[in-house]
C-alpha cells in the first residue's frame, strides 16, 4: 500500500497549485490525474492579478509570464461588427508592461502583479514540470480516483493506474481537485446548488499566424463580434498565433463557417480542436466532510466570464494549503480546516453571483442587436450606437473587476479576530486597500523599492510598523508555545504605516490578516489561539 500524507485527486491547475504549495511546505503528497497527458483544450487563458501575487509567493510568477503572452501586447477588448470592421467599442486595457510600470510608480496600497494572458495549455504543462521537481510530489498520470474511504486517522483510496492493477493509497487527507464532475464530491454526496445546464456553447481553437498583426482595429485579446444571434466572441491566445472561438453552434463544421466570416478578411487558418462546454452557476452545499475536501471546480462551478473559473480555485488551494500543512506539522488546531469551508465557501457564492452579473450585462449588450446593425441607415447607426453604449458599461462588469478578485475578505471566519461594524464592502467590485482583519495584506513598497510581500516568510508575520514601541513579547510567547512559526519585522518608514494605519498587524501564512491595532489586549495570547484554529479554552 503507498502511503502519503495528502492525497491529491486532479492534476488541473487548482490540483497542480495545491501540489506546488503542499510540496514547499515540506508536505508529502500524491498527485494523481486520470489523462494520460496534460489538458489539450484551451479553457482558460488569464490569470487575474491575485493569482499572479500567489504565483510570486511560489516563485513562478516570471516563469509563467514568459511561457504567457509577450509583456508588450495589448490587453484591449473590441466590439465590432467584423474583425476587419472598425470598432463599435474599444476598452484599452494596459499591456503586462505598462500595468506593471504603473505599479511600480505607486505606492498606494494596490496590487503587486498585473494580471497574465496564458492558455491553460500552457500553463498545466509549466506548473507540472515545476511539481514534478519537487522531492516529496510525486505526480501520477493515468491514474484515475475509484473509491475512497475514511476513518477518524486516515483516508484509503482505491485508485486505477492506466495499465496496470488496482492500488490503495493511504493518506492523512484527500482532495478533491477532479473538475465539474467530481468523483471525490460526489462519493461524499454533497449536492451543487444554483443554477446548472444553463446553456451550451462550443470552442474551436484555430491557429491562424497571420491574423494577430493584420487586424485592423488594432492588437487585443477579447474580439466581440455584433452579429447575432450567435455573437462570435474570438480570444486571442498566448502564442499570438492561436486563437479560440465561442459561438452557440449547431455544428462543429459550423464553427469553422464562423469563423471565416467573423474574419471578414482572406486569412488562412486551420481549427485544430472543438468542444462543446455548458454554462453552470452552481456551488457545492459543503466543501468537504472529515479528512476529505473539495476545491476548484470540484467546488464551485461559474461562467468564465470575468475569469473567476480557475483563479478561484487557485484561492481555494492557498487557502487549504498552509492549513494542511500546520495540521499535519501538529501546530494547527482543531478549528483550523474547518475554516477552510467557512473562508472559502462564502468567496466560491460570491464569486458565482459575480460570474452572474458579469453574463447578465453581456445578454444586456446583445440585446440591444437588431438585423439592421450592419446598414448605413439612422436605424442601423441607432442599433449600433445603442449596443456600443451598452457595451461599454457592461463590459466593464468583465474586466474591471479588482475587487472582486483581490479584495475578497473572510468576513465570517473563525480563525481572524472579529473588529465590531461591517468593515468595508468586501464584494466591491473596486478594489480598495485595507487591513481589515481576512483581507489580504494590500501591498507596499519599502523604501529599497523592495515589496513588502516578498519579505514575509512562509508561517505567520507580525508586522510592527512606524518605529512602535508596543510590546508584542506575550503574543510572541504565545506562538512559541503552541510552535507555530512567527516571524517579528520591523517596518520602517511612513508610508507602510500610513497605508496599513496600526502599528501592529498580525498576517497568515497565506497573508491575510488576523488581527490589527496600536497595543497588544491584555489577552494577546488568544490571538495566537484564533490564529491558529484553536478554540480559546483548550490552550
Ligand atoms: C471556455 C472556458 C474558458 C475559461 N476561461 C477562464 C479564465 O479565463 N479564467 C479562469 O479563471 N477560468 C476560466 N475557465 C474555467 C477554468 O478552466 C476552470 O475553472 C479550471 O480548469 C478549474 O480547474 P480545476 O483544477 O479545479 O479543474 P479541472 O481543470 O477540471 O481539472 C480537474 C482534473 O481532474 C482530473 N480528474 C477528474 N476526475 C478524476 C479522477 N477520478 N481521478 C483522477 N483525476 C481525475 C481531470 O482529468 C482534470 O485534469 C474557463 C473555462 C472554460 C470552459
Amino acid at each position: 500500500m503507498v502511503q502519503t500524507q495528502v492525497l491529491i485527486v486532479g492534476a488541473g491547475p487548482v490540483g497542480l497549485t495545491l501540489a506546488l504549495d503542499l510540496g514547499r511546505r515540506g508536505v508529502r503528497c500524491t498527485l494523481i490525474e486520470r489523462s494520460k497527458t496534460a489538458i489539450q483544450l484551451p479553457k482558460m487563458e488569464r490569470c487575474n492579478a491575485r493569482t499572479m501575487e500567489i504565483y510570486r509567493r511560489l516563485g513562478i510568477a516570471e516563469q509563467v509570464r514568459d511561457a504567457g503572452l509577450p509583456r508588450n501586447a495589448p490587453m484591449d477588448v473590441f466590439l465590432a461588427l467584423s474583425m476587419a470592421s472598425p470598432p463599435l467599442v474599444h476598452l484599452p486595457c494596459p499591456s503586462v508592461a505598462e500595468a506593471t510600470a504603473e505599479i511600480a510608480a505607486h505606492n498606494d496600497g494596490g496590487l503587486l502583479e498585473p494580471y497574465q494572458l496564458i492558455s491553460q495549455y500552457t500553463l498545466e504543462p509549466l506548473l507540472r514540470s515545476i511539481v514534478e521537481k519537487l522531492p516529496n510530489v510525486t505526480v501520477r498520470f493515468g491514474c484515475e480516483l475509484i473509491s475512497f474511504k475514511q476513518d477518524t486517522d486516515f483516508v484509503t483510496a482505491v485508485v486505477q493506474p492506466n495499465d496496470a492493477a488496482e492500488e490503495t493509497i493511504r493518506a492523512s487527507y484527500l482532495v478533491g481537485c477532479d473538475g465539474g464532475s467530481s468523483t471525490v464530491r460526489k462519493q461524499l454526496g454533497i449536492p451543487l446548488q444554483g443554477e446548472g445546464n444553463i446553456r451550451k456553447l462550443r470552442q474551436a481553437l484555430f491557429r491562424c499566424d497571420d491574423l494577430y498583426e493584420r487586424i485592423p482595429m488594432g492588437k487585443g485579446r477579447h474580439y466581440h463580434i455584433a452579429e447575432g444571434p450567435l455573437f462570435p466572441f474570438i480570444i486571442l491566445q498566448d502564442s499570438t498565433r492561436h486563437w479560440t472561438l465561442h459561438a452557440a453552434a449547431s455544428s462543429d463544421a459550423e464553427m469553422a463557417e464562423i469563423f471565416k466570416k467573423s474574419l471578414a478578411m482572406p486569412i488562412e487558418f486551420e481549427m485544430l480542436s472543438v468542444n462543446e462546454w455548458t454554462q453552470h452557476l452552481l456551488c457545492a452545499e459543503r466543501y468537504g466532510d472529515g479528512r476529505v475536501f473539495v476545491a476548484g471546480d470540484a467546488a464551485h462551478l461559474v461562467i468564465p466570464t470575468g475569469g473567476l473559473g480557475m483563479n478561484t480555485g487557485v484561492g481555494d488551494a492557498v487557502d487549504l494549503s498552509w492549513k494542511l500543512a500546520a495540521t499535519l506539522a501538529g501546530w494547527g488546531g482543531p478549528q483550523l480546516l474547518a475554516s477552510y469551508e467557512a473562508e472559502r465557501r462564502p468567496i466560491g457564492l460570491r464569486n458565482v453571483r459575480a460570474s452572474r452579473a458579469a453574463m447578465t450585462g453581456r445578454l444586456g449588450w446583445r440585446a440591444a442587436y437588431r438585423p439592421n446593425i450592419r446598414d448605413n441607415t439612422p436605424e442601423g447607426r441607432a442599433t449600433r450606437a445603442e449596443m456600443a453604449a451598452l457595451f461599454d458599461i457592461q463590459q466593464r462588469k468583465v474586466t474591471e473587476i479588482s475587487g472582486i478578485e483581490a479584495g475578497y475578505r473572510y468576513v465570517d471566519s473563525p480563525i481572524v479576530c472579529r473588529e465590531p461594524g461591517d468593515g468595508p464592502d468586501p464584494d466591491n467590485p473596486f478594489y480598495i486597500p485595507t487591513t481589515w482583519p481576512g483581507a489580504r495584506l494590500p501591498h507596499v513598497w519599502l523604501n529599497d523599492d523592495a515589496a513588502l510581500h516578498d519579505h514575509l516568510g512562509p508561517g505567520y508575520t507580525l508586522l510592527r510598523l512606524g518605529g512602535t514601541r508596543a510590546n508584542t513579547s506575550s503574543l510572541e510567547r504565545s506562538f512559541r508555545e503552541i510552535h507555530a512559526p512567527l516571524d517579528v519585522l520591523e517596518v520602517a518608514g511612513d508610508r507602510p504605516r500610513e497605508i496599513y494605519q496600526f502599528d501592529v498587524l498580525l498576517v497568515r501564512p497565506d497573508l491575510h490578516l488576523v488581527w490589527r491595532g496600536n497595543e497588544l489586549p491584555q489577552d494577546a495570547a488568544k490571538i495566537a489561539m484564533v490564529a491558529t484554529g484553536r478554540p480559546p479554552s483548550r490552550l
